[in-house]
């Protein structure tokens, strides 16, 4: 079975890696969603709640598994059985840091590859940071992400505001 990793923070899902998952269960027979629990990003959205969102915008897809890791990278792969590391190319922005870190993985790890996939177009300016940040100020980010994540946005947004009432 040829199982392909698609790693991440997804802090929130976006319709951006909704894209780059559609891609990815076209070329492998399985495709593990895998969540890191790395808090040095100081994610607005706990592990329970990042994975509850994907899981729910990835229900219709047989062959996504959903999963969470702490581990190296590459360590986690290889102990999933998985060939390949999936990574999105949004522009050149992402290519240094994408480079240097597929040929980090490559020295680690001779046994897997590292595949780029880019998104529609549509999806090139997208990422999670600005999805929150638009989603702050309570403006309508329904455009940008799959429904349980709009759902999940407009729940923390108005806890924190009534928070501060
Ligand atoms: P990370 O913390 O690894 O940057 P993200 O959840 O932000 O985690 O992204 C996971 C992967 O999805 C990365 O390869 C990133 O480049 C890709 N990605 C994020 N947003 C998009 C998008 N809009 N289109 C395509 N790929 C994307």
């Amino acid at each position: 079975m040829r199982i392909g990793i698609y790693p991440g923070t997804f802090d929130p899902i976006t319709n951006g890696h909704i894209d780059i998952i559609n891609r990815s269960v076209l070329l492998f027979d399985k495709v593990i969603v895998a969540v890191t629990t790395n808090p040095s990003k100081s994610p607005l959205f706990s592990i329970d709640e990042r994975i509850e969102m994907v899981l729910s915008s990835t229900r219709s897809l047989s062959n996504v598994e959903v999963d969470s890791f702490d581990d190296l990278l590459v360590n986690y792969a290889l102990h999933k059985n998985a060939i390949a590391i999936i990574r999105g190319l949004r522009a050149t922005s992402d290519f240094e840091f994408e480079f240097q870190m597929a040929l980090v993985n490559r020295k680690l790890s001779n046994e897997l590859v590292t595949v780029f996939l880019m998104p529609n177009e549509k999806y090139t300016y997208l990422n999670s940071t600005i999805v929150k940040e638009v989603a702050s100020f309570n403006a309508d980010v329904s455009c940008f992400v799959p429904e349980a994540a709009n759902k999940k946005l407009l729940e923390k947004f108005s806890a924190k505001k009534t928070k501060h009432l």
